[in-house]
């Protein structure tokens, strides 16, 4: 995630950001899905209730993973729901997104995976042009 939008949740999540050498690793296209996870995370850390801290923000298998220390049963569902729409969201840009299955998994939308079939699609073009050669 790009510094600006990182330092954004930083700033508005102190509690939940007390590691000082986190670094969020997805894309930007998550922001949103972080800062509602973050907001209701922190009402229940500011009512004392918890004591929630992330311990690592990243991708894996094209879905958001969210580790912290503390929380509760509440935390862990809102944790899961937030993953699992990750799962229906462009990490680039945040737009409703499907998950390839072959390779390496990502969580993209439709205009993604156009640009990606047609820069196949020149790819192939140009090894036909030279294998004619
Ligand atoms: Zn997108």
């Amino acid at each position: 995630m790009k510094t600006e939008l990182q330092n954004k949740l930083f700033d508005k999540y102190p509690k939940i950001f007390v590691q000082k050498d986190l670094e969020i690793d997805t894309g930007d296209g998550w922001y949103n899905i972080l800062d509602t996870l973050c907001g209701q995370i922190q009402n229940l850390n500011l009512l004392e209730r918890f004591n929630v801290e992330a311990t690592q923000v990243k991708e894996k298998f094209g879905g958001l993973r969210f580790y912290y220390n503390g929380g509760d049963e509440f935390i862990e569902g809102l944790t899961s729901m937030a993953e699992a729409i990750s799962n229906r969201t462009c990490e680039e840009c945040g737009s409703p997104g499907t998950q390839n299955n072959a390779g390496w998994v990502r969580t993209r939308c439709p205009s993604y995976w156009s640009a990606v079939a047609l820069q196949n699609q020149a790819h192939q073009d140009s090894l036909k042009v030279k294998n004619k050669k």
